[in-house]
């Protein structure tokens, strides 16, 4: 009974939505609208897909089904929070917002850095100021609850101490609930013209049981209460009208259970290893230029599924000389490794984490506009000019698996970068080639990157969900506009990049020079 009534509440809401959004349509765009951006951190796009159809987030798919929604909708690599709030933030990818990890070695400076740690608040003097926040362009109204990014923003929000100790007690609900509830009291100053929420329940309850179980499930459908709420409120206040909604995540997540570990490995051969920092990393900047001397190797975890090591590189072919993190080692260089003053040898760092079940597939720098992709079976060369890519297998089995569309054009021809999304966008590593060489680019991204195979952790916190990598569990991402000024329909193929300049373009903002991201409309 209690179930019939609640269902018989939701399809009451939802012909009122009907009657609000004939309303909003007719809007015009005279004004500038408002945007609410709700970021289900973490959430699957299948997930959310599957929920949606099997009525169990009946708000969520009515937002999907009348509004304008992208089939697949693709993060950037590394698919972790923070590199992958900016697309939404600053319309950025990695290599140009300077953040490539949750965790990253800075080159220039020596420093390491661990935004889910100590550095939660360097992470926007970190974010590049050759792009301004969706805040900074509108300084006068904005609003960013749990942005990460919020430089600038009008008023922001970050969570208090009692939030985190919630998190790790597991009552990630009440977490998200809570954060609806300061999101409310915060609208009640007035809406602003942006107005950014993260939520977060889907990914903590990735990481702590997976994906498959009912628990991400719940995470997923309390959010769509929330979102049915957030809808309520505008039209209670009248804003309804005036506004887009916007759902989308900053990655998804996959079910891990098997882990490896590629310290120990490189360890093994003879090189001094930083390992990830867990959390702090007071005790390494303290002595920076030390431990810069110390190590050969910096190892960088993100999301877990991703990792990046920074090597270091000789200043000249003569083997002379100290060898220094600021020099990156070249492919040949990494393949017979040789550390310290004395360039001792070590041996085949690539080959060694090829050997390792825990690792998907590698990707480095090999020259000057080439990438190679390398697998235990297979090797592939990513060219680059300007902005059309080639890609070609040269040894062995494919490492990046294409389908038939993008097979077709693998023999290195030079192919637009857009088109490339277009073609693998159903492939089980959705626009690699493109995110590979955008990463590869990056001034801080690591000399060698790991994609975990799947099912597999790469560290050592035994995580039974992961993201960070390419797989399309991880990097493919809800994303749905309904409301002001758009037009219903459905969309093939997007980059979360290109929300950004769709948003601006609703509110009216002038997009800042430099951005590669194309409105949706
Ligand atoms: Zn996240």
């Amino acid at each position: 009974m209690r179930s019939f009534r609640m269902r018989t509440h939701v399809v009451l809401f939802l012909f009122c939505l009907v009657l609000s959004w004939a309303g909003a349509a007719h809007a015009g765009t005279a004004e500038p609208g408002k945007v609410l951006f709700i970021l289900l951190d973490g959430c699957r796009a299948d997930t959310f897909n599957r929920l949606c159809d099997q009525g169990r987030t009946p708000t969520l798919a009515w937002l999907r089904d009348h509004g304008l929604a992208v089939d697949h909708a693709v993060s950037v690599w590394p698919s972790t929070t923070g590199p992958a709030y900016a697309p939404f933030i600053c319309g950025t990818y990695p290599f140009q917002s300077n953040l490539t990890g949750i965790r990253q070695y800075l080159r220039s400076s020596g420093t390491y850095r661990s935004y889910c740690g100590t550095d939660v608040k360097k992470i926007t003097d970190d974010l590049s100021r050759d792009y301004p926040t969706v805040f900074e362009l509108l300084p006068r109204d904005s609003l960013a609850l749990v942005a990460m990014l919020d430089r600038g923003a009008r008023r922001n929000f970050n969570p208090p101490l009692d939030y985190f100790l919630k998190n790790m007690r597991g009552k990630y609900i009440e977490c998200d609930l809570a954060i609806h509830r300061k999101l409310e009291k915060e609208l009640g100053k007035g809406l602003p013209r942006f107005t950014f929420v993260s939520f977060h329940g889907p990914d903590a309850v990735g990481h702590r049981t997976g994906t498959d179980g009912a628990a991400y499930d719940e995470a997923v459908i309390n959010l769509d209460g929330i979102v049915a709420k957030l809808i309520a409120w505008l039209k209670a206040h009248g804003e309804l009208e005036r506004t887009t909604i916007v759902i989308s995540a900053d990655h998804g997540s996959q079910s891990t259970s098997k882990s490896g570990d590629l310290a120990p490995v490189l360890s093994a051969m003879g090189l001094k290893v930083r390992d990830a920092i867990g959390r702090s990393t007071f005790g390494y900047n303290f002595d920076k230029k030390g431990h810069a001397e110390e190590n050969d190797v910096i190892v960088c975890v993100s999301g877990n599924a991703c990792v990046q090591l920074y090597l270091k590189g000789r200043p000249d072919a003569s083997l002379e000389g100290m060898p220094s993190f600021r020099v990156r080692p070249t492919l040949a260089e990494m393949r017979q490794y040789r550390r310290g003053s004395d360039a001792r040898e070590i041996g085949d760092v690539i080959g060694a984490l090829l050997a390792q079940p825990c690792v998907g597939f590698l990707a480095v720098r090999d020259g000057r506009a080439r990438y190679r992709v390398l697998s235990g079976s297979g090797e592939a060369v990513i060219t680059r000019e300007g902005d059309r890519l080639g890609y070609k297998v040269v040894s062995g089995t494919d490492p990046l698996q294409m389908g038939v569309p993008a097979r077709k054009v693998s023999d290195g021809r030079l192919v637009q970068e857009r088109k490339w999304l277009r073609m693998t966008c159903l492939d089980p590593y959705p626009d690699a080639v493109f995110q590979i060489s955008q990463l590869l680019e990056a001034e801080n991204s690591g000399d060698i990157i790991v994609n975990a195979a799947p099912g597999y952790e790469p560290w050592h916190e035994g995580q039974k969900g992961v993201h960070g990598g390419l797989d399309a569990a991880q990097i493919k991402v809800p994303l749905v506009l309904w409301g002001r000024g758009v037009p219903p329909g459905r969309l093939p193929c997007a980059r979360t990049v290109d929300l950004y300049v769709t948003m601006l373009k609703l509110m009216q903002v002038a997009p800042p020079p430099g951005l590669l991201g194309i409105p949706l409309f």
